[in-house]
């Protein structure tokens, strides 16, 4: 284990407990996540060490087998990941223009997992590259796509300012060196390109309303649990901006329904669409607070 003496985002010393949480997917263990003084930014602290970490991702199940509804639930989540995953190349299409011979345009993904998302940008027209730290991950992605996916050290070796988007889908909360990593990101961004990450909120009402057992705390596996202004203030150090905040509508469903597992040992499926609904209307009424967002980040 290590402990973090210093706040990843405003680098200040002096720290609250803010909540015990189990890892509920893999060990059962007990973690601590502590809020900074000076910016109230909640991290896990102490925290598995980088060469530690790789044990807490085994048997990572997310829906149960035991589950009577398994059918049911497992073909929803393959629907909504169907359909989320066209809003997001929508999106990009949408910011960044659509590619052609003129304007060619380049996507490196961080962490992109079996490929899905990059096979569909690259049939859209993007020149893609990913970077995957799990060697079967990385095998199927090339196997089943023909993509071009690389491990992480190979970020070193890339050309500078060659990419027009680098997407995080819910990767930043798991990046053990969060600054370097940022600043690495913005070397390898065009000048006028776009950084999408997409993080759990903390802020959101599915996080408030099952406080320790909130699904997207993912401890250790997450090491941080950002709110939206902890996202300004890191990218704001890094001479970059949001540019505009996008929300993810069906995670506040899904999350409400892996919390009620947590909370009462099985989903209560009522329960669980009731508070996830309840947190989109609060957050389409105050603005952005979604239980997990889009960022889309450029340079100031
Ligand atoms: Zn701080």
């Amino acid at each position: 284990m290590e402990t973090l003496d210093f706040c990843p985002v405003c680098n200040a010393g002096l720290f609250e407990p803010f909540l015990i949480c189990k890892d509920y997917t893999v060990s059962r263990e007990d973690f601590q996540i502590v809020r900074c003084k000076s910016c109230g930014f909640a991290f896990t602290n102490p925290r598995p060490l980088p060469k530690e970490l790789g044990k807490y991702y085994k048997s990572e199940e997310y829906i149960s087998h035991t589950d009577t509804r398994k059918g049911l639930v497992n073909s929803l989540y393959h629907l909504v990941r169907k359909y989320t995953l066209i809003k997001k190349l929508q999106s990009i299409v949408r910011l960044c223009g659509r590619p052609s011979k003129i304007n060619p345009r380049s996507i490196l993904d961080i962490g992109s997992g079996t490929g899905v998302f990059l096979d569909i940008c690259t049939r859209a027209g993007f020149s893609c590259i990913g970077i995957e730290p799990d060697q079967d991950a990385r095998t199927s992605a090339m196997n089943s796509y023909g993509l071009d996916i690389r491990e992480e050290t190979e970020l070193d070796n890339m050309t500078k300012k060659s990419f027009d988007v680098i997407t995080l889908w819910h990767v930043l909360e798991h990046v053990p060196f969060l600054n370097e990593r940022i600043i690495q990101l913005k070397e390898l961004l065009k000048p006028t390109g776009i950084v999408i990450v997409a993080v759990p909120n903390r802020s959101s009402f599915d996080a408030k309303y099952y406080e320790k057992f909130w699904a997207a705390y993912d401890l250790p596996r997450h090491l941080y649990h950002f709110t939206p202004k902890d996202i300004r203030q890191l990218f704001d150090k890094h001479g970059m901006k949001i540019e505009r905040i996008l929300p993810m509508r069906f995670d506040s469903f899904y999350v409400s329904m892996l919390s009620e597992r947590y909370k009462r040992g099985k989903i209560n499926y009522l329960s669980a669409v009731m508070i996830g609904l309840k947190s989109n209307l609060k957050a389409i009424r105050n603005g952005s607070e979604f239980s997990s967002q889009v960022y889309v980040i450029k340079n100031r």
